[in-house]
């Protein structure tokens, strides 16, 4: 049963200084009423990448060097106050106090489940919304599942995180410190944060400059020193931004959601497919593959009924097979949510199709999702605590 543990710390967020934000890719949706505009959100040292915070700090009259100090402070020693750092000078600390809040998400609560293996973090928000991560802790690795949005424009149809539409694009801070927030919990249990996957709340590739630069920060040898190829991030199928993401200094590994073999099906459960149907994503998939040299998963949530038949599973390694993509597929059940009207097939029949993709040729894992007592499929917590009563502030 899943333990329900308030935060050790609940901070409410900083009044803060509204600045202009860079690097924070937009998606053609007009936000919602009363959420902030790109320009009026707030900075803290988590959107800067090492050259911008070297900047700040020239321009409050410090040396450029000390930047790669406060690196290290907050990404080597993962400390969570200024005033810990103490290899910087205290006027340095308290202008940075005063200006340039480490971070704008505040932990809500946390939530275990699998016999703690499995961490579930709430986040508020400085405009009070609500995003998620979960953490998850396996005996060779510690993988950080980070949100890049609140909500997500695509609505797919068994996603809780898609039922509101899209609110937001989440900040790179926002981000990293959803990445930080891990890896203090890994900290915590003498572990280290190993993997991460974007497989959290919205679709970074239609958040991607702001992803991209999340991938840099962490990507710094000054800083976290997080290699790109421990860093996947998951796609419902956004082909031009796969060719984007081919192009770039960084390799991180890509995961498809691909979820059914023709447009027909796919159509109906990924709305995206519309507008680039699986002919086009698989030729962008191949792309990538030859410029890359990496092998491309392609994520199944397997739903009873829906697409989980014998001869679905033959085209899908048909497709696959004659795609000529270097590729994996992973076989995740769903994970039902409560208003929608999917369901997860039994053991047998996940196996079944499994096998039937793997006779194809095609490499075939099934993941039994971590966390699902306490509806770890992506945007449940934050649908959940949306819809209970809210205590008064
Ligand atoms: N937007 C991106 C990444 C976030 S979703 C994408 O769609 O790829 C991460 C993965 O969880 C995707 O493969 C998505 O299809 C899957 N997913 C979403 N809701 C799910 C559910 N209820 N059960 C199982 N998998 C789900
Ligand atoms: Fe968005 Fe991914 Fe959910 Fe689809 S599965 S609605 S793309 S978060």
């Amino acid at each position: 049963m899943a333990t329900l543990l308030d935060a050790p710390t609940t901070p409410t967020p900083p009044t803060l200084p509204l600045v202009p934000v860079d690097g924070n890719g937009a998606v053609s949706v007009r936000p919602a009423r009363g959420v902030p505009r790109r320009g009026e959100r707030p900075v803290g040292l988590y959107d800067l990448a090492l050259p911008e915070l070297t900047d700040r700090l020239v321009a409050l009259g410090a040396p450029g060097y000390r930047a790669r100090q406060l690196y290290a402070g907050v990404y080597g020693r993962l400390t969570a106050d200024y005033a810990e750092l103490t290899d910087l000078p205290a006027a340095l600390r308290a202008e940075l106090a005063a200006t340039l809040p480490l971070t704008t998400l505040a932990p809500v609560r946390e939530q275990e489940a699998d016999g703690g293996e499995t961490v579930k973090t709430l986040y508020r928000t400085f405009d009070g919304q609500f995003v998620e991560t979960v953490t998850m802790f396996y005996p060779d690795r510690v993988t950080v599942c980070v949100s890049c949005q609140v909500g997500c424009a695509v609505g797919c149809a068994f996603c809780a995180t898609g039922l509101g539409g899209l609110t937001r694009n989440l900040t790179t801070g926002e981000m990293v410190a959803q990445v930080v927030g891990a890896a203090r919990l890994a900290r915590g249990r003498d572990r280290a944060l190993t993997n991460l996957v974007m497989m959290g709340m919205g679709e970074p590739l239609q958040n991607y400059a702001a992803t991209m630069k999340l991938v840099a920060i962490l990507h710094d040898p000054a800083g976290l020193n997080f290699g790109a190829r421990r860093i996947t991030i998951s796609t419902s199928g956004v082909v031009p931004k796969i060719g984007a993401l081919a192009a770039e200094p960084y390799q991180v590994n890509l995961a498809v959601s691909l979820h059914a073999p023709d447009d027909a099906l796919r159509d109906t459960l990924v709305p995206l497919n519309r507008r680039y149907p699986i002919a086009e994503l698989m030729a962008a998939c191949r792309r990538y593959g030859e410029a890359t040299g990496r092998r491309v998963s392609f994520e199944y949530a397997l739903m009873s009924g829906i697409n989980d038949g014998e001869a679905t599973a033959r085209a899908l390694g048909t497709l696959l097979r004659e795609s000529g993509v270097l590729c994996h597929v992973n076989v995740i059940p769903l994970n039902p949510v409560d208003v929608l009207p999917y369901a997860r097939p039994t053991r047998v029949g996940i196996e079944r199709f499994a096998e039937t993709v793997r006779a194809a040729g095609i490499p075939t894992t099934v993941r039994y999702s971590r966390g699902v007592e306490i509806a770890a499929a992506c945007g449940q917590l934050r649908a959940e605590h949306m819809a209970a009563p809210q205590p008064a502030p």
